[in-house]
């Protein structure tokens, strides 16, 4: 079975489809984390990714990613290094969006996204999981919030980790990246036309699981 999760950044994805996975035994797959490695790669060859679309196209070749789980845990090697964590910067996140919008970086990226739908019952979340990557899913979510809920999320999430950062900064990197996310040519961040909205605004996180849960077991009866 494949779930769909998609929506934009601070939306509760990743909490979301993590928790369900758990709770139902599926494995779940972090897309973004992928965008954010090639991105990470980028950045350490100093390539401006908003301006240099030929050398972000000409590093793909020497990328190499490669997905494991320990302990239903999601963690990324780039080149045989677990990046997992330094994946996780502001900085980063703003270039995994710049390099999104090059078709070149998606194509590489779905292929690998569409192999590992095939290894297991997946949760697989992102930008366009529902319209591009897989568009046969069983079941398909659109989370959402408003964008002022969502970058308070993410400022919290970010001062957690001892990330030096500002509500404002934060704000203005989630608009840019939701701008930059739907406003792209190829696969834009969009709701499928089959998938059911979930607007995580003024849920808590329990209730936001708890509501996919729904929907994942409401379409496993179905099946
Ligand atoms: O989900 P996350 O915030 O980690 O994603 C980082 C960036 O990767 C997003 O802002 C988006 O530009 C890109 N992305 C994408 N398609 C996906 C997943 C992520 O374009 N399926």
């Amino acid at each position: 079975m494949k779930v769909a999760i998609d929506g934009p950044a601070g939306a509760g994805k990743s909490t979301i489809a993590r928790a369900a996975a758990a709770e139902l035994g599926f494995v779940y797959i972090d897309t973004g984390a992928m965008y954010r490695a090639v991105a990470l790669h980028c950045v350490r060859k100093t390539v401006n990714t908003k301006t240099d679309t030929e050398a972000v196209i000409g590093l793909l070749p020497e990328i190499k990613i490669i997905i494991r789980h320990v302990d239903g845990i999601q963690r990324i090697f780039l080149n045989g290094e677990d990046v997992s964590d330094a994946i996780r910067t502001p900085e980063i996140s703003v270039a995994a969006s710049d390099v999104a919008v090059i078709p070149e970086v998606r194509q590489k990226l779905v292929q690998l996204q569409r192999e590992l739908s095939e290894t297991a019952d997946v949760i697989m979340d992102g930008r366009d999981i529902g319209t591009y990557v897989l568009p046969d899913a069983e079941v398909k979510v659109f989370l959402t919030a408003d964008v002022n809920a969502r970058a308070m999320r993410r400022y919290k999430e970010l001062c957690e980790k001892g990330t030096e950062t500002t509500l404002p900064d934060v704000l203005r990197d989630m608009q840019y990246r939701d701008a930059n996310d739907a406003g792209r040519s190829f696969a834009p961040l969009r709701q499928a036309e089959d998938a059911v909205l979930v607007d995580t605004t003024t849920l808590s996180p329990e209730a936001s699981i708890a509501s996919v849960i729904d929907i994942i077991r409401g379409a496993k009866d179905v099946l």
